[in-house]
């Protein structure tokens, strides 16, 4: 009977060093194989050619190189894909390859199956939770993405589906396997953590970050506004979550973004600007406006709508005219629905 094979993208490049000389090779092998694997990007350890044959039938038997399936594709009129994959173990998770300016491609993917945190705003919250991802499942995200559109990744977002920081550990090992030399695979400073505002977790990641950016989903400006959209903004206060963050940026010296939804009558009056641009104040900082995608999942009690195009150009002029860092994101793949986990709760639902 075969053993329970592991996930090659989990392990660390010294690691991978001790498991070729377990298996009775020489420990330069290893290098061979992170070029195989993330360079040359086989598929399978039958394509690593300049590694023994007997090197590869062992690795075959105790890993598996790629542990996605891919179960959809979606393409939009922007150019914005978004990819559905399956685990393993049959959840779905969604990457969406969002194209910006100059040949630059950005993508945005998942820590979770599902999400325990239920914002109003979002489709990943109302998936049921699946699992934590495994390190390697996040790092095949961009592998594969790479491969499925042809594009060379320039940046990555962690803000598909989950809650990055509630799946701490291997978010930090995916984090630090993507940015070691040996894979070449991104530079640290073109990744951006997103959270939600886990504060415990975001005092951890002070400490643990291995020099990657900081984002904050902020899409309200006072304690009352932001507890009607994201449940967990009851438990963590704006005012300390801003103080770790301003501790975040003494640290590592690089620009906080917040997150901006914006909805219609809820967080786009001229008394939002003047509390946004006080926020922005404190710290070098930056404002990604984010057009809301109004869809047919439920938002709970609260009723929130998209802001017309009009009311986002005033909203952020305004913004901008006091001083702050505004960049407006595009309505990326709005007829695909690419509001992270719009796919696979389409999915989830069909299935149940
Ligand atoms: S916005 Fe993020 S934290 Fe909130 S439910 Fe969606 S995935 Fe979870």
């Amino acid at each position: 009977m075969r053993m329970q094979r592991s996930l090659i993208y989990d392990i660390s490049g010294e690691e991978l060093k001790n498991v070729v000389v377990e298996l009775g090779e020489s420990s330069f092998r290893a290098d061979q194989i992170l070029d195989g694997v993330y360079i040359k990007r086989a598929r399978a350890f039958s394509e690593i050619m300049n590694i023994p044959k007997g090197l590869r039938i062992k690795l075959d038997e105790r890993f598996i190189v790629d542990p996605l399936t891919v179960k959809d594709i979606s393409s939009s009129t922007d150019g914005t894909q978004k990819i559905l994959f399956e685990l393993q173990d049959d959840h779905h998770i969604e990457s969406v390859v969002i194209p910006e300016r100059d040949d630059r491609y950005t993508l945005c993917l998942s820590t979770q199956a599902g999400c325990m945190l239920d914002c109003a705003f979002c489709a990943t919250g109302k998936l049921k939770f699946g699992r934590n991802l495994q390190a390697a499942e996040i790092i095949a995200q961009l592998i594969d993405s790479e491969r499925i559109t042809g594009k060379k990744i320039t940046n990555i977002v962690y803000m598909g589906m989950g809650e990055p920081l509630l799946n701490y550990e291997e978010t930090i090992k995916s984090l630090n396997i993507l940015t070691e030399g040996k894979t070449k695979l991104i530079g640290k400073k073109r990744i951006t953590l997103s959270t939600v505002g886990v504060l415990p977790e975001m005092v951890r990641f002070r400490n643990d970050n291995p020099g990657v950016k900081l984002a904050l989903s902020l899409h309200a400006t006072t304690d009352e506004q932001r507890q009607k959209i994201i449940p967990i903004a009851r438990k963590y206060k704006l005012r300390d979550l801003l103080d770790e963050l301003e501790l975040f940026y003494k640290k590592f010296r690089d620009p906080i973004t917040f997150e901006y939804i914006l909805f219609n009558d809820f967080n786009d009056s001229d008394e939002d600007v003047k509390r946004l641009s006080k926020i922005c104040r404190a710290f070098p900082s930056k404002v990604n406006i984010i057009p809301y995608h109004q869809s047919n999942i439920k938002t709970g009690s609260i009723d929130l709508k998209s802001t017309r195009k009009m009311e986002i150009e005033r909203f952020s002029n305004k913004l901008r005219s006091s001083g702050t860092n505004v960049f407006v994101r595009d309505s990326s793949g709005l007829d695909i629905n690419a509001a992270c986990g719009q796919l696979a709760l389409s999915v989830q639902n069909n299935d149940t």
